[in-house]
């Protein structure tokens, strides 16, 4: 390709941001000609070699396997989501301001509910439309004719959980202070997220009703955290309110606008439609319901969209009053119908042309995570040993979940026991119930394994446990428990076997032929199946046959793997048994 002998010196993977720099194009420029290439990469993401000597061929570079020298350390700066992204590569002609979207974070009980009900209620739009408003996890009110959006989700911890996945959708953050308790650790904590997020903030002073309240002490503090109060002089609105009392909420809101028009919130409704997850959950009887923030584009039903792994053809919008609605432009939340499974909160969503091309995202997705996954050093219990003795652990790190605090405390104090060998047990977190995100996230950032004792895993923390490659141990019995971290410590942990199912199919017919005898002639239902993985085939709850998956074609084609939607022959070793309707289980053992 490259005729000048542009050569360009790749190493074996190379984050999307750095390579835009190497070849002195725009990250934009770039993620648009992965993804025509049919890569979906964010600009922090890495691109093995074969796909990055693709790209730059396009660009007229001639890709070379670079000699190994160890990279510079990789400073962590607040990254600019992919959507933000995707808005400054959008024709600036074509931008047109879009309501601000607001989180409101702060301190435990300083009053961020109250305050996200207080701004609800005064709006008179939501109040007309007979008051159905649902809690859809975002809502819109309106101020001197123009919309804010506020993200209605548990505050602080949804707000990590996107930041963590680069993908934080607001534009400004309310940050509750109560006047009566100033600040308090979680407020420090939000003020680090805005900063790192590189979004403006302004502060609600709540509570000043409570005779208590002590103002000038909190704008003391908020001074000495470098947030110098306006009416001192510096830039940070600071407006006091009461969530309770419903005063200074229009301050609050006149303030949010002006907030809004010093900083360019706008966005292509023409453009590319994108978006973040704002929540997401399976309803029994209506499917995956799916709350999106559109921030850039118009999403329109009948669209198909990709969000994370899910995907679908969008069946209904509703808008966060429950109304259906045929399309929604930026800034605006909405329910949605149609995907075929619950994407994680935070997590980015598209639009894309055909299912044929969202299947094959997802695809791709999966395969990424599945080889990212793997590269990631893992920590489980059973590498541990490894680890400690390759000098990489010198401590194991634990998160603690328990029924009741009644189970909580021995267990602790059985854990404390077992750390005062050689290797140490540090309890990061030990609360009671069940499983949920947050952990999985705090296990991920620490490398700390998550220990369950009579409690479940919530779906979404499991799914987000295999991807960040968390070890997530489920417990009923204490010594069980110390016995398994006992002899972990001792290097002496069996390595642990576990069954993972790729792919389901159903038996449509059975026919014959000469090399196999009987063939099952299936549709797979979900997942996909594999050649050389494992075989289950049931009647009923009844297994009838288990062994390899040796023989798997499509019409007349032998081929290594068939996914969801499509027909396959399978053929089983020495078995011929086979009935219309008997399901076929495929697994891997790892
Ligand atoms: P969150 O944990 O930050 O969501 O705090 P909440 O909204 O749940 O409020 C915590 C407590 O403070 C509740 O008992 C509220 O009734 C009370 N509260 C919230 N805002 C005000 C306010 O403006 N004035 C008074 N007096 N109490 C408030």
């Amino acid at each position: 390709m490259s005729s000048n002998g542009n050569k360009l010196e790749l190493p074996a993977s190379i984050v999307v941001r750095d390579l835009a720099l190497k070849i002195e194009k725009s990250p934009i420029d770039l993620i648009k000609k992965l993804m025509t290439n049919g890569v979906m990469a964010t600009i922090n993401q890495t691109v093995d070699f074969d796909t990055a000597a693709i790209v730059v061929a396009e660009y007229g570079f001639e890709a070379v396997p670079e000699i190994v020298e160890e990279a510079a350390g990789k400073e962590e700066t607040g990254e600019v989501p992919l959507w933000r992204q995707m808005i400054a590569g959008e024709d600036s002609k074509q931008l047109t301001p879009r309501p601000p979207v607001i989180t409101i974070l702060g301190h435990v009980d300083h009053g961020k509910t109250s305050l996200l009900d207080a701004i609800r209620s005064t709006d008179v739009a939501a109040g007309e439309a007979g008051g159905i408003t649902q809690h859809i996890g975002a809502y819109q009110v309106e101020m001197k004719g123009r919309l804010i959006t506020f993200l209605d989700t548990p505050g602080h911890a949804a707000f990590t959980q996107m930041r963590a996945r680069g993908a934080q959708g607001a534009d400004i953050v309310i940050l509750v202070v109560a006047a009566d308790d100033g600040v308090m650790p979680q407020t420090r904590e939000a003020i680090a997220h805005a900063k790192a997020a590189r979004v403006p903030l302004i502060v609600a002073l709540n509570k000043v009703d409570k005779p208590n309240a002590n103002p000038d002490r909190v704008k003391q503090q908020l001074a000495e955290l470098e947030l110098v109060p306006d009416d001192w002089g510096g830039s940070t609105m600071v407006v006091p309110v009461s969530a309770t009392q419903k005063q200074g909420i229009d301050d609050l809101l006149e303030g949010v606008l002006l907030v809004a028009d010093s900083n360019e919130i706008k966005a292509n409704p023409a453009g590319t439609v994108i978006g973040t997850v704002i929540e997401a959950e399976l309803d029994k009887s209506k499917g995956v319901i799916a709350t999106l923030l559109i921030q850039n584009g118009t999403l329109q039903a009948g669209d198909v969209v990709v969000a994370g792994t899910a995907h679908g053809k969008l069946r209904a919008i509703t808008d966060f009053k429950g109304k259906a609605i045929k399309k929604a432009g930026p800034s605006t939340p909405v329910a949605v119908m149609g995907l075929n499974d619950v994407p994680v909160a935070g997590e980015l969503f598209q639009v894309v042309k055909t299912e044929k091309e969202a299947r094959a995202i997802v695809a791709e997705r999966l395969e990424t995570a599945k080889t990212q996954a793997q590269a990631r050093k893992k920590v489980s219990l059973e590498d541990l040993f490894a680890n400690v003795q390759a000098g990489e652990a010198k401590e194991l790190n634990l998160i603690v979940k328990a029924d009741v605090q009644g189970s909580l405390d021995p267990i602790v104090t059985e854990l404390n026991k077992l750390g005062e060998g050689e290797i140490g047990l540090n309890i990061l977190h030990a609360e009671t119930g069940n499983i949920g995100n947050n952990d999985v996230m705090l296990a991920s950032a620490s490398k700390a394994i998550i220990i369950g004792f009579n409690v479940q895993a919530d779906v979404d923390a499991r799914r987000m446990a295999e991807k960040e490659g968390v070890d997530v141990r489920l417990y009923e019995i204490i010594y069980r428990m110390t016995e398994d971290i006992e002899k972990a410590l001792k290097g002496m942990l069996e390595p642990k076997l576990v069954e993972k199912t790729l792919g389901r199919a159903q038996v449509l017919q059975v026919f014959s032929a000469s090399k196999f005898g009987r063939v099952a002639g299936c549709k797979v239902t979900d997942g996909i199946l594999k050649r050389g993985a494992k075989v289950r085939l049931y009647r009923g709850t009844d297994i009838v046959y288990e062994g390899d998956l040796s023989s798997l074609r499509h019409e007349k084609d032998d081929v290594k793997e068939i996914r969801t939607g499509f027909e396959c022959g399978v053929g089983f070793k020495n078995f011929n048994d086979i009935q219309p309707s008997d399901m076929l289980v495929c697994y891997i053992v790892e």
